[in-house]
C-alpha cells in the first residue's frame, strides 16, 4: 500500500519536516540575533545560522538533479563563500578590531561572482536552450548601466574620490556596489522575463534581494547600531533563503520555451528599449534639485552606452520586422502561385453581389477576353441559366455565415454554349480580412456530360435510343398520376414482332439490329409527339398513348402501326417484311404501371395466338386465363410423378382404302380438378418451364411400349407406325437421341415404325442444331415428319437442309377445302412440294368427305381426321385393330376419346 497517494503524500511530508524545522530554527535565531545583536553570543548565533545555511545548501545540492544541480552547486558555493567570509570577519573581530578591508572580502566578493553565475545560468534557460537571448542581454546591460550610474552618484563616485581612504580599500569597496548592480540587473531581468521568472524561483530571488538590500543599507548607513543588527539579519535571511532555494527542484521549469510572442514587435518592447535613455537626464534633474553638482563624465558615458543599447534594440526590432514582412511576402507569393496555377477561379463579392475581386482564371473559364469586373453584379458576370436558383444559392450561403454551401450551376460561356460549374460559397462578410462572399468556381462540364450520358444509358435502349423498361414504367406511372387529375385515360400498346428470330437467324444479327432500328423509327413516326415509345427488350416494344379519349384512339394507333410495319424493310440485298402482334390495354383509376403493362402483355399473347399481324384489346377475362396458366404451371411439376398423364392415339389412314397405316400419340393430362386438359393448354407451359423434356421422354417410351405390344399382338400389322410429337425444347436437348435410342432398344420396336413429328417453328429456332439433331435421329433409323406444315416460316431451303420423310399439311389448309374438286391453290402447292421433294404427305384434320375426296383427287395418299377417327385410348385402338385383323383393312368410325 506504500504506493497509495495518501502514503506518498505522507512520505513527502516526512521528508520535509527536517527542512521546515531548520527554517523555523533559523528564523527564530535571526529574531534572537535582532534582540541581542552584540557580543560573543550574537556572533555565535550568527555563525550557527550561517553554517546551518551552508549545510542545508549542500544537502540541497545532493538532492538536486540535472540542470538545477549546477545552479544549486553555484548557490551552495556562494553561501559557503559568504559564510567563510563571515567567519573570518568574526575571528578578526574576536582577535582584534576588524580592518576596513581584510581576507574576508575575498570569499565575500567571490560569493557575489558565484551567485551572479548561478543567476546567469538560470537565465540561459538550463541545458537545452544554452544560448544568450540578445534582447535579454541588452536589457541586463541597460539596467546595469543605470544601476551603475545611480551607484556612481551615491557610492562609487564619492568612495573613489575619497583620498582619505587607501586606494586598495577604495577599490574593494567600489567592487561591492558594482557587483550588487550586476546581481540587481540579473534579478530584474529574470523578474521581467515571464518565462524565466518561474524558473528562478521565488526563494533564490528573495535571497539575492535580501543581500542586495542589506548591502545597500550597509553602504547607506554604517554608524547606527540598530541598523547593523538589521543588516546582519538581512545577510543571514539571504543566506537561509538561498540555501532553501537549493531544495527546490527547478529542472522542471528551467526549460521553459521562449514565449511565442518573442518576435512580435509591440510598443511595449519599443518602450523598454528607449525608456532607459531618460534615466541619465532624470538623475541630472534630481541631482540639480538636491543642489549637487552633477558629474558629467559618468552621465556622458552612461548616456552613450544607453544610446548604443537602445540602438541595438531598435536595430533588432527593425530586423525582426523585416523578417516578418519577408515571411508575409513569401506567403502571399505562395498563395498567388497557387491561385494562378489552379484550375479553380475565385470571386469575392460584397453583400449586394457586387464583385470585389476575382482571380485571373475566371476570364478563361467563362470564355471572356478580359473581364474588368470590379463592381459588376455577380449575376451578370456569371450569367447563370437559372437565375432564381443562383439567387437562392447566394441566400442560402448568406443565411449560414462561415459555412461552405455547395451547388452546381450551368452558365452561359462567352462562346455561347452552356458550361457547368461546381460552386462553393462561403459567407465571410464578418471576417475583416475578407469582408465578402467568397465563391470558388470549378468547371465540371465534362463530368456533367458523363453523368448525363450514364443517366441516359441507364434509361434508354442503346440500339434504338428509345426509352427502356425502367423509364417507360416511370412514364406510365406519371401518366396515370396525371390521369387522376385530368380524367384522361392513358392507353398502352404492347408489341411483339412476329418471327423476328428468323431475320436474325437467316440474315445475321447485324441485319436484325438494323431491322429493330427501322421498326423503332416507324413506331416513333406512328405516334403523336407526346406519346412514348419504348423497347422493352428483344423484339418487344411498348407505346404509351397519353390521355387517349377513347379506346378507339388506341386501336387507331395500333392499326397505323400495323400498316407502317407492313411496308418492307430493305436489309442489304433483301427486302424483309415483318408483322407484329399488338396487345392494347386502357388505364383507369385503379391501374398501376405494372397492371397496365401486364394487361397489354396478356392481350398481346392473345393476339399472337390469333396468327400474324393481329391486335387485341385486353378484357378482364384474359386475366383469368393468366391465372389458370399460373395454376397449370404450378400443377405440372407433380403431374408426371402422380401419373396424371395418358396417351390417346389417332389413326393415320390411307385415303384411298381407309386402311389404318399407323397412329399418332397425343398427350392428355387428367387434372384432379380441371378434368382432362388438352395439350394446347399445357404443352407451351411445359416448354417454358422445361418439364417438356421428361414429359416428352415419358410419351416416347409409352408410345414405343404400345406400338411394340401391338406389333406382338397383331403380327400381321407389322408395318403399323407410331407418330410421336417432339417439341422445340426437346429438339434442342442433347438427351433426345439417347432417349429415342433407349426406347427403341428397350422395347425392340423396329426404328422405321417410329415417326418423330416436329413443327417448322421448332426446327428454325436454331437451324444448325436442329439439322444436326435430325441427322442423328435419322441415323437411328426413325422417320421424321414436319408437323403443321405451312403455318411456320416455310422455306424450301430449310426443307432441303433437314433430312425429313413426311410432310403433315396443317388443318388450317385442309379446312379451306369446302367444295369437291375445288382444291385451293395453296393446298395444291403444298402437295406439289411434297411430291417434288419426294416426301410422303399426310393431310391433317380431315373432317368431311368433300375434303377426303378432293385430297384423293390431288393424289394425297395419307390423312388423319375426325372423319376417320378421333384420338382414342389404347383399349379402343386395340379393339379397332382386332376388328381390322379379323375383317380386313377397314376403319370403323370409332367413338372418339377426348
Ligand atoms: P398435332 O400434332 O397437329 O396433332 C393433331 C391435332 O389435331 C390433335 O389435337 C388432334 O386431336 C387434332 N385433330 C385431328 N383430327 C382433327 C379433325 O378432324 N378436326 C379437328 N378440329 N382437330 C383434329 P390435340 O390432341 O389437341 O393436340 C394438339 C397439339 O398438341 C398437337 O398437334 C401437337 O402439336 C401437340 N401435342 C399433342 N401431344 C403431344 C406430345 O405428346 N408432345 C408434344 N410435344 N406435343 C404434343
Ligand atoms: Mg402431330
Ligand atoms: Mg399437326
Amino acid at each position: 500500500m506504500a504506493n497509495s497517494p495518501v502514503d506518498g503524500t505522507r512520505a513527502r511530508h516526512a521528508r520535509r519536516w527536517p527542512a521546515v524545522a531548520w527554517l523555523v530554527a533559523s528564523a527564530l535565531l535571526i529574531v534572537w540575533h535582532l534582540v541581542l545583536p552584540h557580543g560573543v553570543l550574537a556572533d555565535i548565533t550568527y555563525l550557527v545560522v550561517a553554517s546551518g545555511a551552508v549545510a542545508a545548501a549542500w544537502i540541497g545540492v545532493r538532492r538536486a538533479t540535472g540542470a538545477s544541480r549546477r545552479v544549486a552547486v553555484l548557490v551552495a558555493t556562494g553561501v559557503t563563500l559568504a559564510s567563510t567570509g563571515d567567519l573570518i570577519f568574526i575571528l578578526y573581530r574576536w582577535i582584534a578590531s576588524a580592518p576596513d578591508v581584510s581576507v574576508a572580502d575575498v570569499p565575500w566578493l567571490a560569493a557575489y561572482v558565484v551567485l551572479g553565475a548561478a543567476l546567469f545560468l538560470l537565465l540561459l534557460g538550463g541545458e537545452r536552450g544554452n544560448h544568450i537571448d540578445p534582447d535579454g542581454a541588452i536589457d541586463v546591460a541597460a539596467v546595469l548601466t543605470i544601476g551603475l550610474l545611480v551607484a556612481w552618484g551615491l557610492w562609487i563616485g564619492p568612495t573613489a574620490a575619497d583620498a582619505a581612504i587607501p586606494a586598495s580599500t577604495r577599490f574593494v569597496w567600489v567592487l561591492y556596489p558594482v557587483l550588487d548592480m550586476v546581481l540587481l540587473a540579473l534579478v530584474l531581468r529574470a523578474l521581467f522575463s515571464r518565462a524565466r521568472r518561474a524558473a528562478i524561483g521565488a526563494l533564490l530571488g528573495l535571497g539575492v534581494a535580501c543581500w542586495l538590500l542589506a548591502d545597500v543599507a550597509f553602504l547607506a548607513v554604517t554608524s547606527n547600531e540598530v541598523f547593523t543588527a538589521w543588516i546582519d539579519a538581512g545577510w543571514l535571511a539571504g543566506a537561509v533563503l538561498l540555501a532553501a532555494s537549493t531544495f527546490r527542484n527547478q529542472s522542471r521549469r528551467i526549460n521553459t520555451a521562449r514565449p511565442a510572442s518573442a518576435d512580435a514587435v509591440g510598443l511595449g518592447r519599443v518602450a523598454i528599449g528607449f525608456v532607459p535613455l531618460l534615466v541619465p537626464a532624470l538623475i541630472e534633474v534630481v541631482g540639480n534639485a538636491a543642489g549637487d553638482a552633477p558629474s558629467y563624465g559618468p552621465l556622458m558615458v552612461a548616456t552613450i552606452v544607453l544610446v548604443a543599447l537602445a540602438f541595438a534594440r531598435a536595430a533588432r526590432l527593425v530586423q525582426s520586422d523585416h523578417r516578418t514582412r519577408a515571411l508575409l511576402r513569401s506567403a502571399e507569393r505562395y498563395s498567388t502561385a497557387l491561385a494562378v496555377n489552379s484550375s479553380d477561379a475565385v470571386i469575392v463579392i460584397d453583400a449586394d453581389r457586387r464583385v470585389l475581386n476575382e482571380s485571373p482564371q475566371l476570364a478563361t473559364l467563362l470564355g471572356r477576353a478580359s473581364l474588368g469586373t470590379q463592381g459588376l453584379d455577380a449575376l451578370r458576370l456569371l450569367a447563370p441559366t437559372d437565375i432564381a436558383g443562383t439567387l437562392a444559392a447566394f441566400e442560402s450561403a448568406q443565411s449560414t455565415p462561415g459555412q461552405v454551401f455547395e451547388t452546381e450551376m450551368s452558365v452561359r460561356h462567352g462562346a455561347g454554349h452552356v458550361i457547368w460549374l461546381d460552386i462553393r460559397l462561403v459567407d465571410m462578410l464578418a471576417d475583416p480580412d475578407v469582408a465578402g462572399l467568397v465563391i470558388n468556381v470549378h468547371e465540371i462540364t465534362d463530368r456533367k456530360r458523363a453523368q448525363d450520358e450514364l443517366a441516359h444509358q441507364a434509361f434508354h435502349d442503346v440500339l434504338t435510343g428509345l426509352a427502356n423498361r425502367a423509364l417507360f414504367r416511370d412514364r406510365v406511372d406519371q401518366a396515370l398520376r396525371r390521369n387522376a387529375r385530368t380524367a384522361q385515360d392513358p392507353a398502352l400498346i404492347y408489341l411483339d414482332l412476329d418471327g423476328f428470330k428468323n431475320v436474325n437467324d437467316s440474315l445475321g444479327h447485324e441485319s436484325g439490329d438494323r431491322m429493330l432500328q427501322e421498326i423503332a423509327r416507324r413506331l416513333v413516326d406512328a405516334v403523336r409527339p407526346g406519346d412514348s415509345v419504348a423497347r422493352l427488350g428483344g423484339d418487344e416494344f411498348a407505346i404509351l398513348i397519353e390521355s387517349s379519349h377513347s379506346v378507339d384512339e388506341a386501336e387507331a394507333v395500333a392499326d397505323r402501326i400495323l400498316e407502317m410495319l407492313a411496308l418492307p424493310v430493305q436489309l442489304g440485298d433483301h427486302q424483309v417484311t415483318l408483322s407484329a402482334s399488338l396487345g392494347i390495354a386502357a388505364g383507369d383509376a385503379d391501374s398501376t404501371a405494372s397492371s397496365l403493362l401486364r394487361d397489354a402483355d396478356v392481350a398481346m399473347y392473345r393476339a399472337k395466338g390469333l396468327g400474324k399481324a393481329q391486335r387485341v384489346l385486353f378484357n378482364p377475362e384474359m386475366r383469368t386465363a393468366i391465372v389458370e396458366r399460373l395454376q397449370l404451371d404450378n400443377d405440372l411439376m407433380a403431374a408426371l410423378d402422380r401419373k396424371q398423364f395418358r396417351l390417346v392415339y389417332q389413326p393415320v389412314v390411307e385415303l384411298e382404302s381407309e386402311r389404318i397405316v399407323g397412329f399418332e400419340a397425343l398427350l392428355r393430362w387428367d387434372h384432379p380438378t380441371l378434368g382432362t386438359v388438352m395439350p394446347d393448354r399445357f404443352i407451351a407451359i411445359a416448354e417454358e418451364n422445361g418439364l417438356i423434356v421428361p414429359i416428352g421422354a415419358w410419351v416416347l417410351n409409352t408410345a414405343c411400349d404400345t406400338v411394340a405390344r401391338w406389333h406382338r399382338q397383331y403380327p400381321t400389322q407389322g408395318d403399323l407406325t407410331m407418330a410421336v410429337n417432339i417439341s422445340a425444347r426437346q429438339l434442342a436437348s442433347s438427351d433426345l437421341e439417347r432417349d429415342v435410342a433407349g426406347a427403341l432398344a428397350r422395347t425392340g420396336v423396329r426404328p422405321g415404325a417410329i415417326v418423330l413429328e416436329m413443327t417448322e417453328t421448332a426446327l428454325v429456332q436454331d437451324t444448325t442444331v436442329a439439322a444436326a439433331r435430325l441427322h442423328e435421329l435419322r441415323a437411328l433409323g426413325v422417320r421424321l415428319a414436319i408437323d403443321d406444315f405451312g403455318t411456320g416460316y416455310s422455306s424450301l431451303s430449310y426443307l432441303r437442309k433437314f433430312p425429313v420423310d413426311i410432310l403433315k399439311i396443317d388443318r388450317s389448309f385442309i379446312n379451306t377445302i369446302t367444295e369437291r374438286d375445288q382444291v385451293p391453290a395453296i393446298v395444291r402447292g403444298l402437295l406439289d412440294l411434297g411430291r417434288t421433294l419426294d416426301l410422303e404427305t399426310v393431310a391433317e384434320g380431315i373432317e368431311s368427305d368433300v375434303q377426303r375426296g378432293s385430297l384423293q383427287g390431288e393424289h394425297c395418299a395419307l390423312g388423319q381426321g375426325f372423319l376417320f377417327a378421333r384420338p382414342m385410348d389404347a383399349d379402343e385402338a386395340e379393339r379397332l385393330l382386332t376388328h381390322r385383323a379379323a375383317a380386313g383393312d377397314v376403319v370403323v368410325q370409332a367413338a372418339a376419346a377426348p
